[in-house]
């Protein structure tokens, strides 16, 4: 039995990557009684029909450490939010929807801010960010600055991108140097055009190591399904403030003795966040309330 992973499925057909080969193989009939489809991302063994003209079947799909339903991942080490410091300016609700939306698969956000050749100094928003704990990473993908930093990062881990269009995702992509060497199908044609018309999801091996998942349609949808009680512990700069509000259960929204808000009040936590925060806590209870 070999093992490998699946970088790209396209109509019943899975790519896998397996010694530096690409195998094209079909899944067996099981996964589909239990339910299993395999998924781009997902770590199988499998069975090789053919080794001249690399076709096989997958036998088995490996336990999947996170899986996101839209597109469908499997195994997704970092996201990657993406902003520029301006041309557009940050938004910054999709941001945080980002990070929210990270915590719900279960991985750890990367904060990318690109085109800092256009404003060297950052922008004082991103402070927060820092100081809450999340790491951040400035870039200018056409001047090349951070990029050995970001691959680093990269490194033999799997990634997703996700950001508004025109921040330079793509010329990101461009600058992190995918190997050409197993590139499937069209995929550099796909990259040089820079959008997306296919819906399927597609690993890009980057030469220094690891894989960049190609991503059209990944967005913040689907965070209100997350519990509003829960939303809270998903910023860690509260977490340093909730030992001092009278109420354990305390959203820090409308409680008194709140410790959250008295950090607010003494500028220790971000103004914009927290507000943010309470939008994003009102729309998630309006779903609740909607639901039940
Ligand atoms: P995407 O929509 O997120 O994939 O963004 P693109 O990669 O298509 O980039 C959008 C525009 O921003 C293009 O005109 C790029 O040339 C430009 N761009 C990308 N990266 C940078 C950068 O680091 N600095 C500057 N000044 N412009 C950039
Ligand atoms: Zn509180």
């Amino acid at each position: 039995m070999h093992e490998g992973l699946i970088i790209k499925g396209i109509s019943g057909f899975y790519y896998i990557k397996a010694d530096s080969k690409i195998y094209e193989c079909k899944a067996r009939g099981i996964f589909r009684k239990d339910e299993i489809i395999p998924t781009v991302g997902d770590y199988v063994e499998f069975s090789i029909s053919d080794e001249e003209k690399l076709t096989g079947i997958i036998e088995k799909i490996k336990p999947r450490k996170n899986f996101l339903v839209r597109p469908p991942v499997a195994n997704i080490d970092k996201l990657i939010t993406v902003f520029s410091v301006e041309s557009p300016a940050p938004d910054l609700m999709l941001l945080d929807k980002l990070i929210i939306k990270a915590a719900e698969i279960g991985i750890k956000p990367i904060i990318c801010i690109n085109k800092i050749d256009l404003s060297p100094n950052g922008f004082e928003a991103i402070r927060c960010y820092e100081n809450a704990g999340f790491e951040t990473l400035f870039v200018s993908a056409v001047k090349g600055i951070g990029i050995d930093n970001l691959k680093e990062k990269m490194k033999d881990k799997v990634s997703i991108l996700a950001g508004p269009s025109g921040v330079g995702k793509s010329t990101i992509v461009n600058a992190l140097n995918i190997n050409v060497s197993v590139k499937t199908g069209d995929v550099s044609n796909k990259i040089n055009r820079g959008k997306h018309t296919t819906r399927h999801v597609e690993f890009f091996e980057i030469e220094s190591g690891g894989y960049i998942a190609d991503t059209p349609g990944f967005t913040a949808l689907g965070i209100e399904r997350i519990i509003s009680d829960k939303l809270k512990n998903l910023y860690p700069e509260f977490q340093e403030n909730v030992n001092k509000c009278r109420f354990t259960g305390c959203t820090h929204i409308s409680e008194p003795n709140c410790g959250v808000k008295e950090a607010l009040n003494n500028n220790k936590i971000d103004n914009g966040r927290y507000e943010r925060y309470i939008e994003i806590y009102k729309t998630i209870k309006e779903n609740e309330r909607y639901h039940k």
